[in-house]
């Protein structure tokens, strides 16, 4: 099954990414993430065997052990890819917990034996894929602070109309 490690957004942070893609829809065409798909990804597994679910889950454990909620505010708009067709998304800064959390989730991956995407972490939540940016500016995107409080194991189905995401384990950082 296809695997990744997220954390969930909070309210506030969710309204505001809405809100952004609600002014990006004026300029930019593209395939807009759904609402309830909006996650901050810490790491990305891919195909993992379902006989080795229990260890993910326990490795995650590891990793969130010892970790509060953890605070985060939205950043700038940023994208990968190509002009014409790219991934749009937006910044979120959290400081140092930011930072060690995803560290210790990936390190204890690591420790279990399991490979992951090895790009360095990059705190950034996906509005949309294929945009087109090349006609017009983008605008202000909307800004919120809130609290990370749950890190999750999900499992990634690519098989429908849009990607659907199934909560495996959660983990609460408290
Ligand atoms: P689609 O691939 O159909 O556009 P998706 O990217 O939302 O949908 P997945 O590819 O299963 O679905 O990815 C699940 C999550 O992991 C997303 O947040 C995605 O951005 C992230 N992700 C996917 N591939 C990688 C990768 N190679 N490196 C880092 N993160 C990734
Ligand atoms: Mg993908």
């Amino acid at each position: 099954m296809r695997l990744f490690i997220a954390a969930e957004l909070p309210e506030e942070v969710l309204d505001a990414l809405v809100e952004t893609q609600a002014a990006l829809r004026d300029t930019v065409r593209g395939r807009y993430t759904a609402p309830d798909s909006l996650h901050l990804t810490l790491a990305f597994l891919g195909e993992v065997s379902a006989a080795r679910l229990d260890e993910v889950a326990s490795a995650l454990e590891r990793g969130c052990a010892g970790h509060g909620p953890v605070e985060v505010r939205l950043g700038a708009l940023g994208s990968f890819g190509r002009r014409r067709s790219a991934v749009l998304w937006q910044g979120l800064t959290g400081g140092p917990e930011l930072a060690s959390l995803a560290a210790d989730v990936r390190g204890a991956l690591e420790d279990a034996g399991f490979a992951f995407d090895e790009k360095p972490f990059l705190a950034h939540i996906t509005l949309m894929r294929a945009a087109d940016l090349s006609r017009g500016e983008l605008p202000m995107p909307g800004m919120a602070r809130g609290m990370l409080d749950t890190v999750t194991l999900f499992k990634s189905d690519l098989s429908g109309a849009r990607p659907s995401y199934e909560p495996l384990h959660v983990v609460s950082l408290a």
